[in-house]
């Protein structure tokens, strides 16, 4: 065997451009071309393996890749499938591709509340995670599987509501269906098994989730740089959104001035700039950053 890292990644898809660009940020050199199954990290000792998202929990389970980046919706659902026996965990949230399972119906129809399912069929691609919900909500109604366009499942009479992810509502309204419960809120995670990994992928693997973390703090983190009385700082540090003690330096050629810089590791948004005007900030920049180590 040899000693490169095997992450098994999405393909194609609404999980795969934010994990390859994720990975690009780390440093990885690699191109995603043609049918390809595994993809070479030219820079690194790295391979993607380019699968379907609901294979990545079962091949990081048996071992055919080490990692995985994959839904924790497609996680949670690959476990429950399995009864619980899938050796697939979570390392680390990512923070991207965020989603919610839902329960959705006839907006102006019978169902409104999860009580209202007891007796009905409700559509889905995750048996798992329906099932389990309406155990653990004792609700008696069918599941109705499919393997995709869930959303058309009401209008033409295979089932009275449906459970499906959901970002933003417009494919639901565009069907006529509104969601009523949140059953399981997502996001893209890191997986892994619990077998141990050689000494020298645990090595690779060290390096990577370390710049992996580094990734996920400069995203929503910015710079700022202001000019401000002396007499101010204080209010203005207390502003700052996630900043640790700002760096405050003299201004030349002037006595009361000086320059304040901070990392808030929050976002900055344009009241928090009127805020710090307000209390007289001047010449405020923000400004992104591209890498963090801690
Ligand atoms: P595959 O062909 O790999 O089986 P798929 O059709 O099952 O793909 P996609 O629609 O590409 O899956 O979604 C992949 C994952 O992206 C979902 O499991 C979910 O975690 C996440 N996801 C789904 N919808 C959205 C969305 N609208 N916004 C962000 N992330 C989403
Ligand atoms: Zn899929």
């Amino acid at each position: 065997m040899t000693d490169r890292l095997r992450i098994a990644v999405q393909k194609k898809g609404r999980l795969a451009d934010d994990s390859f660009d994720m990975l690009k940020k780390c440093g990885l050199r690699f191109s995603v071309r043609g049918d390809g199954l595994l993809a070479r990290v030219k820079n690194m000792p790295v391979d993607l393996l380019l699968v379907r998202d609901d294979d990545i929990p079962a091949f990081v389970a048996n071992g055919a890749s080490d990692l995985g980046i994959a839904g924790e919706n497609v996680l949670v659902e690959e476990v429950l499938l399995s009864n619980g026996k899938m050796d697939a965990v979570i390392d680390r949230r990512l923070g991207f591709s965020r989603c919610k399972l839902c329960l959705a119906a006839d907006a102006d129809g019978a169902i409104q509340i999860p009580a209202n399912l007891s007796g009905t069929k409700i559509a889905t691609t995750y048996p798992g995670v329906l099932r389990n919900y309406l155990s653990e909500q004792g609700i008696d109604a069918n599941c109705v599987e499919m393997k995709g366009a869930v959303e058309l499942a009401p209008s033409i009479g295979i089932a009275d509501s449906i459970c499906d992810l959901v970002s933003s509502g417009a494919t639901l309204e565009a069907n006529g269906l509104s969601a009523f419960e949140t059953i399981l809120e997502s996001e893209a995670v890191l997986i892994r098994s619990s077998r141990t990994l050689s000494p020298a992928k645990q090595n690779i693997y060290d390096k990577l989730v370390n710049r992996i973390d580094g990734v996920i703090r400069s995203t929503d983190s910015k710079y700022i740089m202001l000019n401000a009385p002396a007499s101010a700082i204080d209010k203005i540090s207390q502003i700052l959104p996630g900043s640790d003690a700002p760096t405050i330096i003299p201004l030349s050629g002037s006595d009361d001035l000086v320059a304040v810089q901070a990392v808030c590791t929050e976002n900055v948004f344009w009241e928090t700039l009127e805020d710090l005007k307000a209390n007289g900030a001047r010449s405020i920049l923000v400004l992104p950053i591209e890498k963090m180590m801690g």
